[in-house]
């Protein structure tokens, strides 16, 4: 039988013909796309695939390489069978059970008796970098279920098994083969061992089987793995850097905060330094916030339970909720959301379209119930306060109120030192309330808002919430990571849950329009993105300690006191060192400690009347007169005006 030609495209447009039964890869050789050239994958259709996948019709080929996020999946894939083989041949006795690659990173869960030590880490990693030298290459095979279940088992991998057990009884179940070691795989993989270039394994860790507690404990091995020896140094460059950075490092530290397990996990401590961080920032927000036209209110941490059923959260939202609490009979809740509580303000007086919008703003403290497992430092908490407001306004004030907001928004992200930011806008979801007609005005309202401030930003079709259209705001840290603060969303549906209204220029009744807002989003989270954000380095204005007076012996004592008090009564924030130690040691202190400017007072300043000014990276500004510092300080706090 004579292979039928059939066309390929490739990404560029031009379309080759190969023989029916060619590999992907064959084609893009025809067309002189070097597998050389870091190409170790395809994508055929659309659909990643091996370089040996068979094309048996017309099809789009093109080359996948660590360029895009799916090839960098299908490379750090691959690295992770790699680990697998070494594993196994380093210690027989350990299972596998599941290994996938990460954003940055991979890892694989292994039954074994006992925690791998960084020696057999050592010993493994020498493993695999000896099976990606030996250029192994790799195969798929099919087997029916029946088959792979009896060869899991001959081998003893009692995992596999179990997972070959959850699948359809009649789809092929297919392999991934290297020299003597196969996996359980959907694929795909690079086409041999060798194309893998630098690796790297990083760390050891528990999870549970499944992650389910009451299943056995596996031992999980963390790696990554680059092209190039370069890249991946310059990655773990980047990874001490994010452990040098870290906020609850740092938040201890420079106590700041702590979370004790006495108080119960995802719960918050300040400390003096890190409440006086957080007492600044509320500052700012609300004098911003009155300034903006909003009216700030206070609401309680419990209230009835009822609130929340007729806020639809008992439906939709209970899995997030603390249990509900008995008082002298009725139910009572610990608060999930601020917005029933703004609701019932507005609700309060008759409203008319002309008291309208309507922006009720506050720093509300909620409760959420999240998983142990999920908690993290300041990031993912139990008891969080949100930089909340609700807005009520009538159908045509949308598009204006969003534009306020957004440029409200950039303006208090930009204060805090971020510059980039990624917008998205979120569409109706598949399961939602409210009619076409409110869904299309509140989305094109959003859309205008966008335009008219020249933001550019994607869309994410169907990830609204379930009663409006919503923009999110995303902003990027030093270290590039992004990070999910500002969030604008469009509510038609607590407006009819509550029955709100307002008397329009017809003299009738009118539901206004809700929007739910948060700036930084928590400021818990918020603090903690500052923190690593700045190395906890944070900006004069923000710094609990703007300057510490140190003095080289005790002469100088009366003249270093002068010194701070004139300081304080010029507004900054300013301690005292004058113990007994050696002067470096002192600034070493101060550096550690984040403080701007260490200000060193000897015999020679007194004589002078000056101060010997250091900056906390070591800068050394010279000697000035007081009033020249304070010059210097006041300039650099000066907030961005809008
Ligand atoms: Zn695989
Ligand atoms: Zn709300």
């Amino acid at each position: 039988m004579v292979a039928q030609p059939i066309i390929v495209s490739l990404p560029d447009g031009t379309r080759i013909q190969v023989p029916a039964g060619s590999s992907a890869g064959e084609a893009l050789a025809q067309a002189g796309q070097s597998l050389r050239a870091g190409v170790f994958a395809a994508k055929v259709n659309g659909v990643p695939a091996d370089l040996s996948h068979v094309l048996r019709e017309d099809a789009s080929v093109e080359p996948l390489t660590f360029v895009s996020a799916e090839g960098r999946d299908v490379y750090r894939h691959s690295s992770t069978h790699i680990m697998a083989q070494a594993v196994q041949e380093v210690f027989p006795t350990a299972q596998m059970t599941i290994g996938p690659a990460l954003e940055e990173s991979f890892y694989y869960d292994f039954a074994f008796d006992r925690p791998f030590t960084p020696e057999d880490l050592e010993r493994i990693e020498a493993r695999a970098k000896d099976i990606i030298k030996r250029d192994l290459t790799i195969k798929r095979t099919e087997m029916s279920k029946k088959e792979a279940i009896e060869f899991f088992e001959a081998r003893g991998e009692h995992y596999k098994v179990e997972i070959i057990k959850g699948f359809d009884d009649s789809a092929p179940i297919s392999l991934y083969s290297q020299g003597d070691f196969i996996d359980l795989c959907r694929g795909p993989h690079v086409a041999a061992t060798g194309q893998i270039g630098a690796f790297k394994l990083l760390s050891t860790g528990g999870a549970y089987w499944r992650g389910d507690e009451r299943n056995p404990m596996l031992q999980r091995i963390y790696g990554t793995s680059f092209p190039t020896q370069a890249e991946l140094d310059a990655h773990l460059a980047k990874l001490e850097e994010i452990k040098r950075r870290d906020h609850r490092k740092l938040g201890r530290e420079l106590d700041l905060i702590t979370i004790q397990d006495e108080i119960g996990p995802g719960l918050v401590l300040w400390h003096p330094k890190g409440a006086l961080v957080r007492l600044l920032i509320e500052n700012f927000w609300r004098e911003q916030h009155i300034q903006e036209g909003y009216e700030l209110v206070y609401s309680p941490h419990i209230a009835r339970l009822d609130l929340w059923k007729t806020s639809g959260h008992v439906e939709f939202y209970r899995d997030n909720m603390f249990a509900s609490m008995d008082v002298e009979g009725s139910e009572y809740q610990l608060k999930p959301m601020n917005c029933p509580f703004h609701i019932m303000i507005y609700k309060s007086h008759l409203r008319s379209y002309r008291d309208l919008p309507i922006r009720y703003g506050e720093l509300g403290t909620v409760y959420r119930y999240e998983r142990t497992g999920v908690l993290h430092g300041l990031l993912r908490v139990r008891g969080f306060t949100q930089d909340d407001a609700h807005l009520f306004c009538r159908p045509d004030q949308i598009e204006s109120e969003v534009s306020r907001v957004l440029d409200f928004t950039f303006f208090i992200l930009r204060t805090f030192g971020f510059t980039e930011f990624e917008v998205y806008l979120s569409t109706r979801p598949q399961k939602s309330v409210g009619s076409d007609a409110n869904w299309s005005i509140a989305t094109e309202a959003l859309e205008a808002a966008l335009k008219s401030r020249g933001v550019a930003y994607l869309v994410d079709p169907g990830e609204g919430v379930f009663y409006g259209p919503k923009i999110d705001i995303k902003i990027k840290d030093i270290l590039g990571r992004s990070w999910q603060c500002s969030t604008i969303q469009i509510d038609f549906n607590n407006p009819e849950r509550f029955h709100l209204t307002y008397t329009g220029e017809d003299g009738k009744f009118h539901q206004p329009i809700m929007i739910h807002r948060a700036l930084m989003g928590s400021i818990e989270r918020f603090i903690g993105i500052l923190i690593e954000h700045f190395a906890g380095a944070f900006p004069l204005w923000l710094s609990p300690v703007q300057a510490v007076v140190l003095t080289i012996t005790d002469k100088q004592q009366e003249f270093a006191s002068g010194v701070v008090t004139t300081l304080k009564r010029h507004g900054f924030r300013a301690e005292r060192d004058f113990r007994n130690e050696k002067i470096g040691f002192k600034i070493r202190e101060a550096e550690k400690a984040k403080v701007p400017y260490m200000l060193v007072v000897g015999d020679k300043e007194v004589q002078s009347g000056t101060v010997s000014v250091r900056g906390r990276s070591g800068a050394n500004l010279g000697s000035m007169p007081i009033a020249g510092l304070l010059d210097i300080m006041r300039r650099e706090i000066s907030h961005p005006t809008r």
